[in-house]
């Protein structure tokens, strides 16, 4: 292929219609602070993904980042997931707690939730897992778990936007959930992101922590940062939204088509996106099997010789980088998923077209 294809491309609106907010923000000279376009998008936000309270944010990580502040964690260690991108396990040190990393399941690449009860102690103070891909988790064993030894769950729910499970919103379990709005993500304002909370007043509490900690003028309850999605980006999120259902569209299009071009491939397994009732194809992830005549890392550089750009989401997994490594514990399943994973080209612009072609570098044609 002539053209360079990277594992995805990041969808934007008509430039035209972003010019009218621009005049608008212009015009009223409110740029950040939770202004009209803010307040906007939180709401409309609210009634598209049926939540009950969103905070908008500057990006994911900050989200994160103050989604465990916000559940008044200060000291213990925070079960988490070690096949994942490493903003999940900053946020946990960002916050001085200790990551406790348990093995995922392997036809999932969730964490296990077996393993999660094995590894809580009474210095456990929470589980942060991810719905990696846009895959649940296995939510109601991961509720339970919290219940039971009164601990909180929140979720890293950066892939899952749009994702219903139960016929709602996946961003509703947990004590909260964060999303990301990075520009690699299904939506995106650029850069951005969000916590979504069940109750006026942990809505209340994310949205003083996401604003220095100040409560009024003469009080500010805690330290915290400075967490604001602008004015702008705001106005992307809303123009963004009108197009949400296209996008979704078009990616379940691109899904269906490499699941039946790679369906009787040996050595290669798409991995089964079956746990939720409405899907959003953020990721198109194989398993490149040893019984597959190249390895994972020869298919790699196979695609690059083709100008193909793929990604190994996630390599490698958090306790095998150096900062991370003291925390390592037993965790084959994801460092066996982290060697054998590639994720295809997935964006809703991507040609049918080269799909088939990388289909066909796969099967060797
Ligand atoms: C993208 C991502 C984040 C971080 O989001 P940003 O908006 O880029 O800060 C966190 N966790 C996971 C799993 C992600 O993929």
């Amino acid at each position: 292929m002539t053209k360079s294809i990277f594992v995805t491309q990041p969808v934007l609106p008509h430039l035209a219609d972003f010019i009218p907010y621009l005049e608008q923000i212009w015009d009223n000279k409110i740029l950040t602070n939770c202004g009209p376009l803010h307040q906007q998008l939180e709401h409309e936000l609210c009634e598209y993904l049926g939540v009950k309270y969103i905070s908008l944010f500057n990006n994911g990580t900050i989200a994160l980042i103050t989604a465990l502040q916000a559940l008044g964690l200060e000291k213990g260690e925070v079960i988490t997931t070690p096949y994942t991108f490493i903003a999940t396990a900053h946020s946990i040190i960002w916050n001085n707690l200790t990551p406790v990393f348990v093995d995922i399941d392997i036809l999932t690449s969730n964490i296990d939730p077996k393993k999660v009860e094995q590894a809580i102690t009474d210095k456990t103070v929470a589980i942060l897992p991810v719905h990696c891909y846009g895959l649940p988790c296995d939510v109601e064993l991961l509720k339970d778990l919290a219940d039971k030894h009164n601990i909180k769950l929140i979720y890293d729910a950066a892939h899952a936007f749009g994702v219903k499970h139960n016929r709602k919103s996946l961003l509703n379990y947990g004590d909260l959930s964060v999303i990301s709005f990075h520009a690699t993500k299904v939506f995106n304002t650029f850069e951005g992101g969000a916590i979504v909370s069940h109750s006026l007043e942990m809505k209340t509490k994310v949205d003083q922590l996401r604003n220095f900690g100040i409560v009024d003028e003469v009080t500010v309850s805690d330290v915290s940062l400075n967490g604001k999605l602008s004015e702008i980006h705001s106005a992307l999120g809303l123009l963004q939204l009108k197009d949400i259902e296209q996008t979704l569209n078009a990616r379940k299009v691109i899904d269906e088509l490499y699941r039946e071009l790679l369906r009787d491939v040996d050595g290669i397994t798409c991995i089964k996106r079956t746990a939720s009732d409405i899907d959003n194809y953020a990721y198109f992830p194989i398993v490149v099997e040893d019984s597959f005549p190249l390895s994972r890392d020869e298919l790699f550089e196979k695609f690059k010789e083709h100008n193909i750009y793929a990604r190994k989401y996630f390599y490698p997994i958090m306790t095998d980088f150096d900062i991370y490594k003291k925390y390592a514990d037993h965790t084959p399943n994801a460092k066996w998923l982290s060697e054998h994973v590639l994720c295809l080209p997935m964006y809703p612009t991507l040609e049918l077209e080269i799909c088939q072609n990388i289909t066909k570098i796969i099967k060797g044609l």
